[in-house]
């Protein structure tokens, strides 16, 4: 037997065996309402203007590809900061913040578990339930036992708030609590302001770590809106870590853009955390790649990049709000006997439709690819697919 001989086959991921169905399908009139990624009104993935002019003026100033620091290009690392904690944050001025770029979002959370476990090696690790898939298993692949809280309420296509305030009562204190900052993944269900304030007392009141996961900021209400959270978190003071990621929001999804960003309690605490978040970094993957990083800092720091950036990025989620739009009101003519109402006030990409696995089953005989717990990326949709989506979805109810 080879040394390999008894290695299991490890279970298929569940988005991407959905992608593979559907690059196997041989209809034209196929639609992948599975993914996790924009697309634009003609169902391709956009390449930003200002990521466009960003990389024009990058190419005009060729650089040698030497090493960035461990914690990444200070220039990018600086402009995350501002963008995620607000430019005229205390914590900023006060260098209690630290910031290191990461490998995207899931870069930045593998980070912070791999962080948190030396630091609280005892400590449990609570994810919405549902999450996103990759939660549970990055950060068990960390060492932790990874617990749900009390997340969606399936009867109101809501949030069972109630149900989240007593898990979060319930948990041990130095508990670390994963919360989606804006723009929940899958099911669409966010926390109102009033209802984030009482999640801050309870995270508060109980000593948990709060561990916020932004990966969708500007998809929301908009980028200062949707980054609200984190600032009302500070406010409140306590430790703080954040991931973020420009995969959605500029487009970059291959680039692999996000940041980790800590707040410790003092400037001296914070410089001691960033020499540790460092190691982990250096033992891992030694330190980021450039590409990405300089595009999104050089856009972020040009105010006439920056200006368009966020005006693509309005596009983008004014586009996702009126396929809602389009999507309830097509559904209410369609198939009057269920009320998808709820679809408008979900936020972000995704929406958990509340189609079950035996319907979603039922669209793909159609050539309709969505996830078997009924999550379907609104950002899929688009002028010319949504009333073939429409007229499935009225056929299998
Ligand atoms: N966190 C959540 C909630 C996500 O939905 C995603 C991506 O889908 C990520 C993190 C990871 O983002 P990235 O693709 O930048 O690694």
């Amino acid at each position: 037997a080879s040394l390999f001989s008894a290695i299991d086959m490890a279970p298929r991921d569940p988005i991407l065996g959905i992608t593979e169905a559907f690059n196997a399908d041989t209809n034209p009139a196929k639609i992948n309402l599975g993914v996790g990624v924009y697309y634009d009104d003609n169902g391709k993935v956009p390449l930003l203007q200002c990521v466009q002019k960003a990389e024009a003026k990058l190419m005009e100033q060729l650089s040698p590809r030497t090493y960035l620091p461990i914690e990444g290009l200070a220039a990018y690392d600086k402009a995350v900061q501002e963008l995620v904690f607000g430019a005229d944050s205390a914590v900023i001025q006060d260098k209690r913040a630290v910031t290191v770029q990461a490998i995207g979002g899931t870069g930045a959370l593998k980070i912070g578990a791999d962080f948190l476990k030396r630091f609280s090696p005892d400590s449990h690790v609570f994810i919405s339930d549902p999450s996103w898939e990759n939660h549970r298993a990055l950060f068990e692949s960390a060492g932790f036992t990874v617990n749900n809280y009390t997340y969606y309420d399936e009867a109101t296509h809501g949030v069972n708030f109630e149900g989240m305030l007593a898990s979060l009562r319930k948990m041990a204190p130095g508990s670390i609590v994963v919360l989606h900052a804006c723009c929940h993944n899958p099911t669409g269900a966010d926390l109102t302001q009033d209802q984030w304030g009482q999640v801050i007392d309870a995270v508060q009141q109980g000593g948990l770590i709060p561990f916020l996961d932004m990966a969708y900021q500007g998809f929301g209400a908009g980028i200062a809106e949707d980054g609200a959270v984190v600032r009302r978190f500070v406010d409140a003071g306590g430790p703080l870590l954040v991931s973020n990621s420009f995969s959605k929001s500029f487009s970059l999804y291959g680039e692999r853009v996000g940041a980790l960003s800590v707040v410790a309690s003092s400037a001296e605490e914070a410089a001691r955390l960033l020499s540790q978040l460092k190691r982990v970094v250096r033992t891992n993957y030694s330190n980021p790649p450039q590409h990405g990083g300089k595009v999104v800092a050089t856009v972020l720091a040009t105010p006439e990049l920056r200006g368009l950036w966020e005006e693509e990025l309005a596009g983008m989620r004014v586009r996702i709000k009126q396929m809602r739009e389009d999507l309830v009101a097509k559904l209410a003519k369609a198939a009057p006997q269920r009320d998808f109402g709820f679809v408008r006030e979900q936020v972000g990409m995704f929406s958990y439709s509340g189609l079950t696995k035996e319907q979603v089953g039922k669209l793909r005989e159609e050539s309709i690819y969505a996830v078997d717990t009924g999550r379907i990326c609104v950002a899929a949709l688009n002028s010319k697919n949504i009333d073939r989506v429409v007229d499935a979805i009225a056929k299998v109810l």
